[in-house]
């Protein structure tokens, strides 16, 4: 058996043909412009991270996880002018996640959740529509949410910016530029009072909002909030996926 057998891409056949899992992980990031300083994959190797640290915590407490590979590709539809934003319409993943529950599903997984890590990315109406005909329970976590950022960060950000460039520095600092180089990721307001109070809401023209691409000031990021809150998120993570992996699907509610 593999070291980590709650990570489907290591795991072998052999292994597989035995073991049962009771929830599936899909780790669903985005190939997208963060500021000056992160990776392009930074939604796809936090959202893969994040779940394999919380289905390792899972699997130690004998909750049957696996982790499927991440979906690197997100909805991009508004950042269509920043070079090699990969972007891929709500369509398309449903089209795409559909065909994954069903293979899923057909070997036994109960229960399957995503690990969203792309705000753009809008999975509720997308499983709202396959869960009657999916044959396993549908769930999401967006990622970011989870350990109560604003307990970690002075200033979370939307993207790229103190929360994303902590975990950054923590997961991957070979691929992370200092803080240095970041551009203050400053976000123009809309002139629409309803926009702007977030009452109202249409998506946004991602280069008449930033400079940078970034949405959320990185300068206070540091490796240690990083590591402190991805542990934190794992922790509470582990927790749900010990708690779902037990639950009866048809049976949720007290
Ligand atoms: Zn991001």
């Amino acid at each position: 058996m593999s070291a980590r057998p709650y990570v489907l891409a290591e795991c072998t056949w052999e292994a597989l043909r035995t073991q049962r899992y009771e929830v599936a992980l899909l780790p669903w990031g985005a190939t997208e412009a963060h500021n000056r300083h992160l990776p392009y994959a930074t939604d796809t190797i936090q959202a893969e991270q994040v779940a394999i640290a919380g289905a390792g915590r899972a699997w130690e407490h004998g909750a049957r996880v696996l982790v499927l590979p991440a979906v690197p590709f997100g909805v991009q539809t508004t950042q269509r002018e920043v070079p090699f934003c990969l972007n891929m319409n709500p369509s398309t993943q449903l089209a795409v996640l559909r065909d994954i529950v069903h293979t899923v599903a057909a070997h036994g997984v109960r229960k399957l959740v995503i690990i969203n890590g792309h705000g753009g990315n809008e999975f509720k109406p997308i499983i709202r529509e396959l869960q009657p005909t999916a044959g396993l329970l549908l769930a999401l976590v967006n990622w970011w949410t989870l350990a109560q950022p604003a307990r970690h960060f002075a200033e979370p950000g939307d993207h790229a910016g103190e929360l994303e460039t902590s975990v950054m520095l923590h997961l991957a600092p070979h691929i992370t530029r200092p803080v240095s180089e970041a551009g203050p990721g400053a976000a123009r307001p809309s002139v629409v009072r309803g926009f702007r109070e977030g009452w109202a809401w249409t998506p946004r023209h991602w280069v008449s909002v930033t400079d940078d691409t970034g949405v959320g000031n990185p300068a206070q990021a540091t490796r240690e909030k990083g590591a402190a809150f991805f542990e934190a998120v794992a922790v509470q993570l582990g927790e749900f996926l010990v708690e779902l992996a037990a639950a009866d699907p048809a049976a949720l509610y007290a």
